[in-house]
């Protein structure tokens, strides 16, 4: 008993220093995990919009090459030996849809279920289907939805918008 009394002290941390550090690190964890989950939805969002740029690029080229016409179909024709490009890559805009592979052709519908035909029904509106795809429109007929496109244009065809507040099918 007179060994344990005199004991000295044992130096360290007490309860109160290590709660103090369990919650600053909380503290700095709740803020910087916010700002790494923005950090990664704007990379996504970055690979999204230069998805879209390639196939832009891709189609003027294989317009050049043709000597002025656009593909007439699905743009499977783009992939064709990987000659313009190995593959559609696949749609996304980050958090609200899953990755989804797929081109919708303004009225030709296209080889995806979720694609619709119709009369100036573009396919793959966003809340029709599960999930949201390209959409490559082959029509002079206007879409229904969105902003005035033009014949040959490519976009994806999400409401929703990005980390800037841009609706993707305005891009
Ligand atoms: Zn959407």
């Amino acid at each position: 008993m007179g060994t344990r009394d005199r004991a000295p002290a044992v130096s360290g941390f007490t309860l109160i220093e290590l709660m103090i550090v369990v919650a600053i690190i909380g503290i700095l964890a709740a803020i910087a995990i916010p700002k790494f989950a923005d950090l990664l939805r704007k990379s996504q969002d970055g690979a999204t919009k230069g998805n879209l740029g390639n196939i832009r690029s891709v189609l003027s080229i294989y317009y050049a090459d043709t000597e002025g016409n656009f593909p007439s179909d699905d743009l499977a024709c783009l992939t064709v030996n990987a000659k313009y490009i190995a593959a559609i890559p696949a749609a996304r805009s980050p958090s609200y849809h899953p990755e989804k592979s797929g081109v919708c052709v303004g009225q030709l519908s296209g080889t995806d279920s979720n694609c619709r035909t119709g009369l100036g029904a573009p396919a793959a509106w966003d809340g029709q289907v599960n999930g949201m795809l390209w959409i490559y429109w082959e029509t002079d007929t206007p879409p229904m939805m969105g902003p005035v496109r033009r014949k040959d244009d490519f976009w994806l065809g999400c409401t929703h918008t990005d980390t800037k507040g841009t609706t993707w099918m305005s891009y």
